[in-house]
């Protein structure tokens, strides 16, 4: 629960966008990166766009692996980690998917037509991640990194815990 002393205005939000009114389909997600590598004249491949589907489809951090296994299983395609790796590299130089470093896994971008920090909520139990944009958190960091004289090249926050639903089942 959010304190009530938080104006409202500011209170973190699972989406601050109203074009998607909070809900990401993975199929409406998948399709607005594919009009926006159009617009910018980049190539989502048949490849890069089945692993941002399957990223999509996860709905928690996702291992080259696991996408390499995934990829098998769907339509016996046999690809090398090496065309994966690029593939996500791709994906994550337009910012449609961000990198879980302590994972060393992958997660998609709920908005990539617009910068913002990503910010990563990842459950220890079920392995489930929720992001969050929080224009305060993206406020301070943009300060700290103008007192260090830093130019910022990425910036994913990523939150480890437990999550409301594991709490509730009280596996932990
Ligand atoms: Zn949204
Ligand atoms: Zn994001
Ligand atoms: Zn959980």
């Amino acid at each position: 629960m959010v304190p009530q002393s938080i104006p409202q205005s500011i209170q973190p939000q699972p989406c601050t966008d109203p074009d998607c009114r909070g809900q990401h389909v993975p199929a409406e997600r998948v399709a607005l990166a594919m009009s926006l590598c159009s617009e910018r004249g980049v190539r989502l491949t048949e490849l890069r766009r089945q692993i941002l589907e399957l990223l999509w489809e996860s709905g928690r951090p996702t291992g080259a692996y696991e996408l390499i296994e995934a990829l098998r299983l769907r339509d016996s395609r046999s690809v090398g980690p090496p065309t994966v790796y690029r593939a996500l590299e791709f994906l994550m130089s337009q910012g449609l998917v961000s990198k879980i470093e302590s994972r060393n896994a992958y997660v998609p971008c709920a908005h990539p037509e617009r910068r913002h920090d990503c910010l990563f909520f990842i459950c220890s139990d079920c392995g489930a991640s929720a992001e969050l944009e929080d224009l305060r958190v993206e406020q301070l960091l943009a300060e700290d990194a103008a007192v260090l004289g830093y130019r910022v090249t990425r910036r994913v926050v990523e939150v480890d815990g437990t999550c409301a639903s594991c709490i509730a089942a009280g596996t932990t």
